[in-house]
């Protein structure tokens, strides 16, 4: 095993790996820009590297510099986490050129699934489902248009080289066929340097619905089960759960065979995710293959008590799956929220700012939080802005949705505006709750979930004016000296002062004077 492994990332997701390194007795190594000199991430490691300004292309996405750091610090592993440099087969390479193993899978696997064209091409020849489309090297506009009347309308053209929902549009009508194509390039152009789309049938309410895979060097190909992702927002994922609600084991069978079939199909290490999209009827089809740690992998943790990073880095040292499919089970139920620094009156426009307060929830056998953030940390406007992760586990669906309720319930952010409030009303909404669900829900639910809530009524009021107020006392009680002295007194008599005191409370825009 590595004595010692850099984490080539921030945030959450840093600290969550150097706490499965420290718990091996693998020693960890940071790297960080000059926003996050100060962040968690670095002070949970045992050694730390500036490597740029704040910008992610002049730092996190400088794989000569974190290269460096790793041979500098005598790391002999990298770390990539998710994002960043984590699907980056040149990154991949430096770091075999170094002599450093890189966590995560072979460059030629993170090429072919890089490319959803490639990638769609591949699990055809291996005989894994796909949507009905196009993804050809053909991309004359006439053509694709031709091709969109052939699979019939709707249709979704999607960016080849794309991710994170960007460069994707549904088309309803021909008629709108070339303007969305022609804007769908645009954005895929200057995202990602390249304008190749492919085109899938548009399906009507799916559900999005992955496999976790892990592959050893040595042959071994495991399936750990799959995570519903349905919950969605504009095709991004806010909720997640496993094991997906209406599963049965017969079509658990054959996704995980099909899972495992594409990861065969690239001779895949490590950890993987092969995404599934689901129709009304229960049919799947091949997404697309992440090559790397998701960032919802904590709810497969949760349901199978098992350490998705520790096995990452007992692979990449080049050993064995250290279990067989048949002793693999799935135990209870698990949800994931994304907690983010973002105004969802606002189109959920990101939101920065110093965190004022921070209480997150009881962390327990049942509730797991996972954050890159301290009160008094900054959310910047240089990454995303998730202020953490909430991850719930019970028995069953009901118990695990009402630990979620409580643990949203107690989760304080004071600074940033969230969406705590949105994920509160998500996890009691109707449909959600009784497991009726699609992609489609909370654009359908958006009314109800965003509606406004009433301003802070009298009782609101006075609880916040007593609270403040015993707050102030304390701290004034605080203040050494003479406990005798009529300055130590804590009635309302106060020297050169009015008793009364009057405070403003600010909520979202509305100033409420209490007089106290
Ligand atoms: P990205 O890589 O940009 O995240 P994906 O191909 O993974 O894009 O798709 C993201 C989401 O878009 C899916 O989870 C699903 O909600 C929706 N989606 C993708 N393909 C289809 C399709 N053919 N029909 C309906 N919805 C789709």
């Amino acid at each position: 095993m590595f004595a010692k492994i850099l984490i080539a990332n921030r945030g959450e997701i840093a600290c969550r790996v150097a706490r499965t390194a420290r718990r091996m007795g693998i020693a960890t190594v940071a790297v960080y820009s000059d926003a996050d000199a100060q962040s968690r991430h670095v002070a949970l490691a045992d050694e730390a590297f500036r490597i740029g300004p704040p910008e992610a292309k002049d730092s996190y996405l400088r794989g000569d510099r974190i290269v460096e750091a790793a041979m500098s610090s005598g790391a002999s592993a990298i770390h990539p986490g998710y994002g960043f440099l984590s699907e980056n087969a040149e990154f991949a390479e430096r770091c075999e050129r170094a002599g450093i193993a890189f966590v995560g899978p072979p460059p030629q696997a993170i090429r072919a699934m890089g490319d959803k064209s490639s990638a769609k091409a591949i699990m055809e020849k291996a005989g894994v489902p796909l949507v009905p489309g196009y993804h050809g090297g053909n991309q004359s506009p006439d053509f694709l248009l031709d091709q969109a009347v052939r699979i019939g309308f709707p249709v979704l053209i999607k960016a080849a080289a794309g991710g994170g929902g960007k460069g994707m549009r549904a088309v309803e009508h021909k008629a709108e066929f070339d303007a969305a194509l022609a804007a769908c390039r645009r954005e895929a152009l200057s995202a990602f340097g390249d304008e190749r789309v492919l085109l899938e049938k548009y399906l009507e309410r799916p559900r999005h619905i992955e496999i976790q895979v892990f592959a050893d060097r040595q042959g071994g190909c495991l399936a750990l089960f799959e995570r519903d992702c349905s919950m969605q927002r504009r095709h991004q994922k806010v909720l997640e759960e496993a094991p997906a609600p209406g599963m049965t084991e017969a079509r658990r069978r054959e996704m995980s065979k099909a899972a495992v079939a594409a990861a065969k199909a690239v001779s895949y290490v490590g950890a993987g995710t092969v995404e599934f999209i689901v129709d009304r009827a229960g049919t799947f089809h091949f997404m697309e293959m992440n090559t790397r740690l998701q960032v919802e992998h904590p709810v497969t943790e949760m349901i199978t008590g098992l350490d998705l990073v520790e096995w990452q880095l007992r692979i990449a040292a080049g050993e064995r799956l250290p279990i067989a499919q048949k002793d693999l089970r799935v135990s209870g139920h698990a949800i994931e929220a994304r907690v983010y620094a973002e105004d969802p009156n606002r189109d959920f426009l990101p939101a920065a700012g110093r965190i004022a307060h921070l209480a997150l929830p009881a962390e327990s056998g049942h509730v797991r939080v996972e954050t890159g953030v301290r009160a008094g940390d900054e959310i910047t406007v240089y990454y995303d802005p998730m202020i953490a992760k909430l991850i719930v586990r019970d028995n069953d669906r009901p118990a695990a949705l009402e630990r979620m309720r409580k643990a949203l319930g107690e989760f304080e952010v004071a600074g940033p505006v969230t969406n705590l409030g949105f994920l509160y009303r998500l996890v009691q909404d109707r449909d959600f709750v009784a497991a009726d669900f699609d992609t489609g829900l909370i654009e359908r639910h958006r009314s109800e979930l965003l509606a406004p809530s009433a301003p802070a009524g009298e009782e609101a009021l006075t609880l916040a004016a007593l609270t403040a107020l015993s707050q102030l006392d304390a701290g004034e009680a605080r203040r050494p000296g003479d406990p005798f002295s009529p300055w130590s007194l804590a009635d309302a008599w106060r020297a050169n002062q009015d008793s009364a005191r009057l405070l403003v409370f600010l909520e979202g825009e509305n100033r409420h004077a209490v007089g106290a």
